[in-house]
């Protein structure tokens, strides 16, 4: 091509204006597909639980049902409204991290107290099911969000708790690592595959729709935290292997200045 580009052996400055047209054109295209993906995303992830309440709304006014059934299917009300409430929290959340409008609120503060309290938080849920928490927590002081920065350990804690079987165990850790600090929690639970390991960072992605829906997951959790985390220039990494556990690391910079106390 380049013996028809004119006597200097020049780009023709028309050329250019054409590739970069073209690209935008292609960037406008990728960006209108990802749109339409999202927003097929969301209805589908808002119409499972609405049919579900809708269903069983309808049940419960139709239907003799027993005392116990009717508590039962209450139950599922509440448990699709929750799931309800807690997509539009994410969703408004990524929303509003994607623009860049979201208020960030730095401070100091000791990173391991905040681990402990979340941790302790989730007692109920791992006594139920008989795992061993094993915990491990150095002092570390972190500058960041700590509300967001909640975020990020409660959704991998979640995770941990919910992919693992009864009687499972889990490793938290926290500990000054090079330049940075490092959180790693390990489970024994199912793993995941190397193929997804990308993957599960994507929004909506789960490994399997029906058991996630059954958890009450609607895959959003794991690219909250690897937003939050970068927006805090760190990053995140999971270590798996299917049926043999998973370990998620987050890898934060250090705090410089002396302790939080
Ligand atoms: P969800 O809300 O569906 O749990 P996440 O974004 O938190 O969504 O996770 C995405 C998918 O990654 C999950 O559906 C699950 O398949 C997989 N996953 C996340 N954490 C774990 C874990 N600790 N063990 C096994 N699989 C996991």
């Amino acid at each position: 091509r380049k013996e028809n580009m004119g006597p200097f052996n020049e780009t023709h400055p028309f050329e250019n204006i054409a590739n970069g047209l073209n690209n935008m054109v292609l960037e406008l295209q990728q960006l209108e597909h990802m749109r339409q993906e999202f927003v097929s995303n969301v209805s589908h992830e808002i119409q499972s639980p609405l049919t579900s309440i809708k269903g069983f709304a309808r049940v419960l006014r139709n239907a003799k049902l027993s005392e116990q059934e009717r508590q039962q299917y209450l139950s599922i009300i509440e448990a699709e409204s929750e799931r309800l409430s807690k997509l539009s929290d994410n969703l408004l959340k990524l929303a509003s991290l994607d623009s860049e409008r979201h208020p960030f609120e730095l401070k100091r503060y000791r990173l391991d107290r905040q681990l402990s309290r979340i941790i302790l938080s989730f007692e109920p849920q791992w006594t139920d099911k008989s795992i061993h928490m094993q915990v491990n927590l150095h002092e570390v002081t972190v500058e960041a969000d700590e509300d967001l920065l909640s975020q990020v350990w409660v959704n991998l804690i979640h995770n941990a708790i919910k992919f693992s079987p009864k009687d499972g165990t889990i490793t938290i850790e926290l500990k000054h690592d090079g330049s940075g600090l490092l959180f790693r929690i390990a489970d024994t639970g199912i793993g995941i595959a190397k193929e997804q390991h990308e993957a599960v960072f994507e929004r909506f992605f789960k490994v399997d729709a029906a058991r996630s829906r059954e958890a009450g997951g609607s895959g959003l959790g794991l690219s909250l935290v690897k937003k939050i985390v970068e927006l805090h220039h760190g990053t995140v990494q999971v270590e798996s292997e299917l049926g043999h556990g998973t370990a998620f690391l987050v890898k934060l910079p250090d705090c410089q200045e002396e302790p939080a106390s």
